[in-house]
């Protein structure tokens, strides 16, 4: 179901989930706060991802237990790691600027349109014909890509930019316009015929939008109109770089230029052999760490969705190439069931197998798992598992030059078989000559699978899914509208609010008794202010799954109630049974 946002994200500032950072100042695009009930429930979302993926995570495909490590590394690294990794080069996207006084919007330049209209009467013949040249080139552009010189890449993108224009020259479409759009549903929106031209040319009524430069670079096509004020006015595109920069030391040259962290994982690929040396871990295993990442967002949007400040929850999982599909498939289900093991319907969760065209150049495969967020009509995505093969290790084995400390001799194995294969002598002997060619066998880079899911998305995604409006009898049993936040009560910021009936008999004494002792356990909030239905209000409005309410019965027999926050039911329990009964629930 849809939700009206704008009144979501009210709702997140008035009861202290999410505030807009900086507000008092306007406030800045892209950054947001957590307030005092969105940390808790922030914090409880990555301990729950450690808990569950780096303590204790399931036994592995073949019933083993899993090796997990955790690390914390630094946000700000040396420069030669986003070398290594491609992101100081490639993580960049050619932007163009309008230059119009009062509009200066920046826009990707990669996505400019060509939008063919197509008389009616020809319309079959001619898409089936489109379409499949437009997958022809787009497959060409990715080869040439791929190819090491930046003359070569160049050539590529202009040879691409040519041809695209004739693809949708020799279908002949009857008319054509070029506009710069995000999608080909807004260029087809942006390229709407004029008054003016429907009248020259009637029939056209079929848009069909062919990506004009997706692949490239520098796109040079006759000025574009921006699609923000219609101005014919752009700028040359320029490599616009994701990663915020910022200098190491006294002096702003070059030499210090340092990047804030677009990803945590580089950190682990940086520290691999470090964890190796320190641990002995022995393949497989895994390297997880929880962290902030920084990427200017051209364009944040949808609430936290895209921030230019967030936090990665990623983990690296190292194995032998021959395994590797084994442990990609473990990874990719494990990771979709975490999110419906913590209430996320399965109906909002669609695991998607990019195709072949949308693969990195160096994953295998690589599975995204998406959600439906109420701010769109297509699921979005939460967490991308990835199957990096040996691109990572073998990136930073080449730019660092220390390719012996990045592959993995494999001794377990080595030991197996020469123990198979040869007598104890032997074995002996093979050990004090290790000869190149008998060890290198047993020496191979790990492949490795990458879970990396946003810790702001998936705290979106619990926030929209648990909430929900209805209507509850009031205490003179007329209907009055409620906000409740149906959280898993692992995830509720607050577990168990407790309150004294009435503020008199030595009621709020035994309540303060009883929230100090649960407090050291979980959070608590005590609270004896307003009629006991305003209190159950504003705890359903927060999300808090137990009520426990002190009354006169407690003060004779030691019994409370205990009221649950999505049946409503009250119970009397013993006072002594309330931790337990809130610990359960925290396990299932
Ligand atoms: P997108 O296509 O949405 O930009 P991505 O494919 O670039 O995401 P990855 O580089 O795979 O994302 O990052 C892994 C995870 O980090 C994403 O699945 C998402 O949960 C989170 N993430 C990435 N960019 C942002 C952002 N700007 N704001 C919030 N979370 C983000």
């Amino acid at each position: 179901t849809k939700i009206d946002m704008a009144k979501f994200a009210k709702f997140c500032k008035d009861t202290g989930f999410i505030f807009q950072s900086s507000e008092i100042y306007g406030g800045i695009n892209g950054f947001w706060d957590y307030g005092p009930l969105g940390v808790e429930l922030k914090k409880n979302i990555k301990d729950a991802w450690w808990q569950d993926m780096v303590r204790n995570p399931p036994p592995g495909p073949d019933g083993q237990e899993i090796r997990m490590v955790g690390l914390d590394c630094s946000i700000i690294m040396n420069p030669q790691v986003w070398v290594a990794s491609g992101h100081a080069g490639g993580f960049a996207d050619p932007m163009v600027s309008c230059k119009a006084e009062g509009c200066k919007k920046l826009f990707r330049a990669d996505q400019q349109w060509v939008v063919a209209y197509l008389d009616p009467r020809n319309e079959d013949t001619k898409l089936a014909r489109l379409e499949e040249r437009t997958e022809g080139m787009k497959s060409a552009v990715k080869e040439g890509l791929a190819s090491k010189s930046a003359a070569e890449r160049d050539a590529t993108m202009d040879a691409a930019l040519a041809t695209s224009r004739l693809i949708a020259e020799s279908c002949r479409p009857d008319f054509t316009k070029t506009v710069t759009a995000s999608s080909a549903e807004e260029a087809k929106e942006l390229a709407t015929l004029t008054k003016q031209e429907q009248k020259m040319i009637p029939n056209l009524v079929f848009g069909y939008a062919v990506p004009l430069v997706e692949y490239m670079k520098t796109p040079k096509v006759d000025a574009p109109r921006c699609p923000a004020c219609g101005e014919k006015q752009l700028t040359e595109p320029r490599a616009f770089n994701l990663m915020f920069e910022s200098h190491a030391g006294p002096i702003a040259s070059e030499e210090n230029k340092v990047y804030l962290r677009p990803e945590t994982a580089q950190g682990i690929f940086a520290n691999y052999r470090n964890v190796l040396n320190s641990t002995r871990l022995k393949l497989p295993f895994g390297i997880a760490q929880v962290g902030k990442a920084f990427r200017n967002e051209i364009n944040p949007r949808n609430f936290t969705f895209r921030s230019r400040e967030f936090e990665q929850m990623e983990i690296e999982f190292f194995c032998h190439p021959s395994e590797s599909m084994k442990w990609y498939e473990y990874w990719r289900d494990l990771r979709k069931k975490w999110y419906s093991t913590l209430g996320i319907k399965s109906d909002n969760l669609v695991p998607r197998e990019q195709g072949k065209e949308e693969l990195a150049h160096y994953s295998i495969g690589t599975t995204d798992i998406e959600y439906m967020f109420p701010f769109s009509d297509e699921p979005q995505e939460l967490e991308g598992v990835a199957h990096r093969g040996a691109f990572d290790l073998t990136a930073h084995a080449k730019h660092s030059g220390k390719a012996d400390d990045l592959a993995y001799f494999d001794e377990e194995l080595w030991n197996n078989d020469s123990q198979t294969m040869a007598t104890r002598s032997f074995k002996e002997w093979l050990k004090s000559n290790p000869t190149v060619d008998e060890r290198s066998k047993y020496k191979y880079v790990p492949h490795v699978i990458e879970p990396s899911a946003g810790a702001d998305r998936f705290t979106l995604a619990v926030l929209t899914e648990a909430y929900s409006e209805d209507q509850v009898p009031d205490a003179k049993g007329k209907l009055e509208e409620r906000v409740v936040m149906r959280f898993h009560p692992r995830l509720a910021p607050v577990k168990c609010a407790v309150f004294p009936l009435v503020n008199k008999d030595g009621m709020p004494e035994k309540a303060l008794k009883l929230y100090r002792e649960l407090k050291a356990h979980f959070n608590v909030v005590f609270d004896d202010k307003g009629a006991v239905g305003r209190r159950y209000r504003r705890q359903d409005e927060i999300g808090t799954p137990f009520c426990v309410t002190i009354d006169g019965d407690t003060m004779t027999n030691d019994t409370v109630t205990i009221r649950d926050r999505d049946s409503m039911q009250q119970r009397r329990i013993p006072i002594s049974e309330v931790k337990l009964e809130v610990m359960k629930s925290l396990m299932g």
